[in-house]
């Protein structure tokens, strides 16, 4: 039987590509999203891939929404964490509603996904957790103080969960994309995408959702079995860890 995958966010950027990639490596795939019905039916459409609606913020919504998935699929072999928002804005105006829901949905979230399967991983001595972080959580960016700090979070509970899975043949890492041609980064006004991000990036581009989709297949594969607790840098140089 071909192993379960389950992608938050799954239905569009780095998500999607995700999903895609992790299909086409042959595993049976379910991807998760929030709100946008349109672009889930067009991916569902054209990737065959069956899509489940739920946030990752709620709590009880992740357990009931999983519990869905493995009724259809199987038990989740391997999570992908990849769901995640921004809300920028300068520390000395951030609210307490921006902080929020960026910490509920980036941080809490990976929580409320990976609590559920954990168990049944453990159970079945094999499980892969990858956690899509960012190289803002590793360097820290001025005007996301709120996701900085859930991206850093991202990482902490990357390396203690490691240690809990490792006997249980469980490999829990992250990776931290830099910037990645998704509608995340074509929210950024072009004029400082041109003049003060792609210089720093040494490569001289964006990268590609493929890129860290890539990294995410060969992560879950059996041949990265020794790989946990890591951080994946894929960042095209812009910021060495
Ligand atoms: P997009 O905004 O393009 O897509 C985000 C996806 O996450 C969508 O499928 C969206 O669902 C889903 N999502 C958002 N909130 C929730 C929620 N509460 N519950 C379930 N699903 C949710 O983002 P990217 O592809 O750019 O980013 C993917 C991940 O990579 C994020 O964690 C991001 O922080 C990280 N990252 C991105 C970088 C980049 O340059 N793009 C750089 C570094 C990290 P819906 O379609 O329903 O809205």
């Amino acid at each position: 039987m071909a192993r379960v995958a389950l992608v938050t966010g799954g239905t569009r950027g780095i998500g999607a590509a995700i999903s895609r990639a992790l299909k086409e490596a042959g595993y049976q795939v379910a991807a998760n999203y929030a709100g946008n019905d349109e672009a889930a039916a067009k991916f569902k459409a054209e990737t065959g891939i069956p899509v489940y609606k739920w946030s990752v913020a709620d709590h009880e919504a992740c357990a009931a929404g999983i519990k869905e998935v493995e009724a259809d699929l199987g038990p989740v072999d391997v999570l992908v964490n990849n769901a995640g928002i921004t809300r920028d804005g300068m520390f000395h105006k951030m609210t307490l509603q921006q902080w929020r829901e960026v910490i509920d949905t980036n941080l809490t979230g990976v929580f409320n996904m990976t609590h559920p399967v954990w168990n049944g991983m453990r159970e079945r001595k094999f499980g892969r957790v990858i956690t899509i972080s960012s190289i803002n959580g590793q360097k820290g960016q001025a005007g996301q103080v709120n996701y900085s700090a859930a991206k850093a979070g991202d990482i902490g509970f990357t390396k203690a969960l490691a240690q809990e899975g490792a006997r249980a043949g469980i490999t829990v890492n992250a990776i931290c994309p830099g910037y990645i041609g998704t509608e995340m980064v074509a929210a950024i006004d072009p004029e400082v995408l041109k003049t003060r991000i792609l210089p720093q990036i040494p490569v001289g581009r964006l990268g590609e959702p493929e890129e860290i989709a890539r990294a995410v297949v060969f992560l879950a594969s059996d041949e990265g079995g020794f790989i946990t607790g890591s951080t994946l840098t894929i960042n095209g140089g812009q910021y060495v860890a």
